[in-house]
C-alpha cells in the first residue's frame, strides 16, 4: 500500500526480532520451469539413473554446504548443520526419493515430472497436518526437492556472495539452505513472501540474530523500483522508501532494540540472587543445538529441559542411535560443563511422529493416550535406541535423564531398568558412555505424579514439574480446543497445590526440583513459585534476563507470604489479584 509520501508499507509474522534499513537485494532463485514428457518403456533405467544421480549430486552439494557452515558465526553453524541433516535426511532412500522413482516407473514420465509430482503429493500431505511443527517442514522439503530439480536440469544456485554489503535480501521464499548461507556481516536482515514462524529459516534467522519477517503478501511487487527498505522483524512490519520521519522513527527503534540487547546480555552477568540473598538456579528449554549458544550468552546455569521429540517429528523415518548420540552431543559439548537434562521421547498427543503414527493409530482421546513415557515402554526398541544415544552423549559432559508424563512408580521402575540394561551392554562393547550412570528425574505434569511425588521422590533422582501439563490435565482442559482454552489458568488454587505437594515431596526427600513449564519464563509468576519454594527454574533462553530481572527484586520471605495466601484462595481470579498486587509492590 502506498501513501501520499511514496512509501509502501506490508505486514507479515515476525520471526526474528530488530530492526533492519537498507537497500534491497532482490534473491531470484530461478525457479526450476519443468516440462514433462513420456519415457519410453526400454529407457526408463536410465531415466531412474538419472534421477538417483542427480540425488547423489544433492547429497555431495550438501556435504560442501556443511563444510562451508564452518565459515559462519558459532551461533549459526549447529543451526546450519541441523538443517543440512534435515535435507539430507530428506534425500537418503526418503519417501520423497522412494516416491519420484516408483513415479517414474509406473507412469512412464520424465524424473522432473516424476519429482515435481511428488514433492505436490509430499507437500499437501504434510500441509494437512495440524502440527505447525510438521506443517512447517513443507519448506524443507520443497528446498531438497528444488536442489535435485536444479541438478536434473542443470539449473545453477544464486548465492550472495556478490550481494552488496549492508543489504536486506527479499525473495518469494527463502530456503533454510539459503538462509544458512547468508553473511551477517554483509546481510543485515531479510522478508520472503512465503514461510512461517516455525519453519526452519525462522529459526536460521533467529541463530544468526538477523531481523527477518515471513510470509509477506505481494512482497515483490511491492518492492518494484524501491531503493531502501525497512524489515521490522519485531513487528512483522516492512517499509519500502520510507518518508524522512518514518525512517527516523525505525532509526530510534533500531537504536533502542540494540541496547536492549545490550542490557540483557548485560543481565546475563549478574548473579541470579534474590534481594534477600536467596540463589537461584535458571536453566533453558531447547529443542535444537542452534539454541544452545543463546542459552550461554542470556547466562542460562544449564539446560532444564532438552526436547528429544523434536528430531523424531520432521522426518518419515526415525532417527538412528548414530544421529540421535550426533544432536545430543553438539548440545552436551556446546554446554561446556553445565548439565543438559535430557528429556525421552515426549510424542504423542499433540506432538506427532509420522514414522511412529504408521504403527500406531491415534487413540480417540490422544492426550490421554498412549503419549511420552507410555510410547517408550510400549515400543522398548525405540527406547533403548534412544537412552543408548543419551548414556553415549553423556561421555562428552554432565547430563540428567528426565522421564515424561509419568504417573506411577512402576513407569520409573521398568525405565531405569531399561536404562541399566541398555548401560551394561554399551560396557560391554567397550563404548564410551556417562559414567558413574546420570541422574533419572521424572516430569510432574499429571495430577497423578504431584499427589504421588512422595513415592516418586523414593525413585528418582530429581523432579521438573511440567506446569503446561499439569495445567492441562488438572482442569480437565485441552489448550487447542478453542472453545474452552480461556479456561486455561496456571494461577489455579488446585495447580499450585500440586506445585506445593510435589515440592514438599522433593525436599523431605532431598532431591532436587524445579518448574519448566512455560511459566517459570513468566516473571508474573516468578514470586510465586519462588514462594512455593522453588529454587530452579528452566524456560526458554529469551526469557531468562526479564525473569533474572524480577527475581532480583524479590524478597523470598515475603514471596512465601504470597503463596501461602494463593494456596488457600478460592479461583484462580482471587490469585491472580493477590500476585498482581505483590508484583506492584517490587
Ligand atoms: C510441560 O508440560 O510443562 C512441559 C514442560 O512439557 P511440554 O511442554 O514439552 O509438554
Ligand atoms: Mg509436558
Amino acid at each position: 500500500m502506498r501513501n501520499e509520501r511514496g512509501e509502501r508499507a506490508l505486514t507479515g509474522l515476525p520471526v526474528s526480532p530488530g530492526i533492519a534499513i537498507g537497500p534491497l537485494h532482490l534473491h531470484d532463485p530461478g525457479v526450476v520451469s519443468v516440462r514433462a514428457y513420456p519415457i519410453a518403456g526400454d529407457a526408463l533405467e536410465a531415466e531412474r539413473g538419472r534421477f538417483r544421480r542427480a540425488v547423489e549430486a544433492a547429497l555431495k552439494q550438501i556435504d560442501k554446504l556443511r563444510s562451508r557452515a564452518e565459515l559462519l558465526p558459532e551461533s549459526a553453524q549447529e543451526a546450519a548443520a541441523a538443517l543440512l541433516e534435515v535435507h539430507r535426511q530428506m534425500l537418503s532412500g526418503s519417501r520423497l526419493v522412494r516416491g519420484v522413482d516408483r513415479r517414474i516407473q509406473e507412469t512412464a514420465i520424465n524424473a522432473e515430472a516424476a519429482l515435481e509430482a511428488e514433492l505436490a503429493a509430499v507437500v499437501e500431505s504434510f500441509q494437512a497436518i495440524a502440527d505447525p511443527t510438521i506443517r512447517s517442514r513443507v519448506e524443507d522439503i520443497r528446498g531438497a526437492g528444488q536442489r535435485v530439480l536444479r541438478n536434473l536440469t542443470q539449473t545453477g544456485y544464486q548465492s550472495f556472495a556478490r550481494v552488496p554489503a549492508g543489504s536486506i535480501v527479499l525473495a518469494e521464499e527463502l530456503t533454510p539452505a539459503d538462509a544458512a548461507l547468508m553473511d551477517p556481516a554483509r546481510i543485515i536482515g531479510f522478508a520472503a513472501a512465503m514461510g512461517g514462524v516455525e519453519g526452519h529459516t525462522a529459526i536460521m534467522a533467529r541463530a544468526l540474530h538477523l531481523p527477518a519477517v515471513l510470509g509477506v503478501r505481494g512482497l515483490l511487487d511491492a518492492a518494484a523500483g524501491a531503493a531502501t527498505v525497512v524489515v521490522d522483524g519485531s513487528e512483522g512490519r516492512i517499509v519500502f522508501d520510507p518518508a524522512p520521519d518514518t525512517l527516523a522513527a525505525f532509526r530510534r527503534r533500531r537504536a533502542a532494540f540494540a541496547r536492549q540487547r545490550r542490557r540483557l546480555v548485560a543481565v546475563a552477568a549478574l548473579p541470579a540472587v534474590t534481594d534477600d540473598g536467596v540463589e537461584i538456579s535458571l536453566n533453558a528449554n531447547i529443542d535444537l543445538p542452534a539454541e544452545v549458544d543463546e542459552a550461554r550468552v542470556l547466562g542460562a546455569d544449564g539446560v532444564g529441559l532438552l526436547r528429544t521429540e523434536i528430531q523424531f517429528m520432521n522426518r518419515d523415518d526415525l532417527p538412528d542411535e548414530e544421529q540421535q548420540y550426533e544432536t545430543l552431543r553438539a548440545v552436551v559439548e556446546g554446554l561446556e560443563g553445565r548439565t543438559v537434562t535430557i528429556r525421552t521421547l515426549d510424542i504423542g498427543g499433540d506432538k506427532r511422529a509420522p514414522a511412529l503414527a504408521a504403527h500406531f493409530p491415534e487413540g480417540p482421546n490422544p492426550a490421554l493416550g498412549l503419549r511420552a513415557i507410555r510410547y517408550s515402554l510400549k515400543v522398548p526398541k525405540l527406547f533403548e535406541t534412544q537412552v543408548a544415544a543419551i548414556l553415549r552423549a553423556g561421555a562428552h559432559g554432565s547430563i540428567r535423564i528426565l522421564l515424561p508424563m509419568l504417573t506411577s512408580v512402576g513407569e520409573v521402575r521398568q525405565a531405569r531398568n531399561l536404562i541399566q540394561r541398555v548401560a551394561r551392554r554399551l560396557r560391554r562393547q567397550g563404548v564410551a558412555m556417562a559414567d558413574p550412570l546420570p541422574p533419572v528425574g521424572a516430569m510432574i505434569e499429571t495430577p497423578a505424579a504431584a499427589l504421588g511425588a512422595d513415592a516418586l521422590a523414593a525413585q528418582c533422582d530429581f523432579f521438573a514439574i511440567g506446569t503446561n501439563d499439569l495445567t492441562m490435565y488438572t482442569l480437565a482442559i485441552d489448550r487447542s480446543d478453542e472453545q474452552v482454552a480461556n479456561l486455561y489458568n496456571p494461577f489455579h488454587p488446585a495447580v499450585l497445590r500440586l506445585i506445593a505437594f510435589a515440592v514438599t515431596a522433593a525436599r523431605e526427600r532431598g532431591i532436587p526440583i524445579s518448574v519448566c513449564g512455560e511459566i517459570a519464563g513468566d516473571p508474573r509468576f516468578t514470586a510465586l513459585l519462588l514462594g512455593l519454594g522453588l529454587r530452579e527454574l528452566s524456560m526458554s533462553p529469551g526469557s531468562l534476563p526479564r525473569v533474572k530481572e524480577r527475581l532480583r527484586a524479590i524478597d523470598a520471605a515475603e514471596a512465601q507470604g504470597l503463596a501461602a495466601r494463593a494456596l488457600t484462595a478460592h479461583d484462580a481470579a482471587h490469585v491472580m489479584v493477590l500476585v498482581e498486587h505483590f508484583n506492584a509492590g517490587l
